[in-house]
């Protein structure tokens, strides 16, 4: 299947120059969404994760649906103050600004076996926190798994720490 055909180029979305991908052609296509998450989880298995981090909130739509079809435990990473309970919180760096996530503190287990999942990966700042995060909790970071990559952005030289793949690349 061509899954590249599900996703929608929108120019200048959210501001002028940026090449947004949308996803919202594949989430309407049943058969074509199961085949994205089936090949995605065919990338990420030989990691043998033993749980899925996906970063809100469009990493939460790949990340809940990969984790049912792994059999896999999900935890979310969330953006500022909205986790209850004791959390942990990584700031980072945006082209204009910053950010931060958050996880809770008893969400992973030490040594567990996570992955981090988002629907795309660009400059890779995002999932550079998210993979730092993860870690700060203690457990093991086995991999990064994205639905799109757009490789001209050079994001997974970004992400040492753990092998990268993503299913659709856009260069
Ligand atoms: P980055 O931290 O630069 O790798 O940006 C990744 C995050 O921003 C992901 O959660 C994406 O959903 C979103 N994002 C960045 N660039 C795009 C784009 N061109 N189209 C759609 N989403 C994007």
């Amino acid at each position: 299947m061509d899954l590249k055909s599900f996703i929608r180029d929108i120019p200048d979305f959210p501001k002028t120059g940026i090449l947004f991908r949308d996803i919202s052609p594949l989430l309407g296509n049943p058969d074509a969404f199961s085949f994205a998450i089936d090949g995605l989880a065919k990338l990420c298995h030989t990691w043998q994760p033993q749980v899925v981090a996906g970063i809100e909130s469009r990493g939460f739509i790949f990340g809940v649906a990969l984790a049912g079809s792994l059999k896999l435990p999900f935890v979310p990473l969330r953006k500022p103050g909205k986790l209850p309970g004791e959390t942990l919180k990584l700031a980072y760096d945006l082209e204009y600004g910053s950010d931060a996530l958050e996880v809770q503190r008893d969400a992973l287990a030490a040594g567990q076996r996570a992955i981090v999942v988002d629907d795309l990966i660009a400059t890779g700042g995002t999932a550079k926190a998210a993979g730092e995060l993860v870690r700060q909790t203690g457990a093991e970071l086995v991999g990064y798994g994205f639905a799109i990559e757009l490789a001209d952005l050079g994001g997974r030289d970004r992400l040492v720490d753990a092998p990268v793949r993503s299913l659709l690349r856009y260069d």
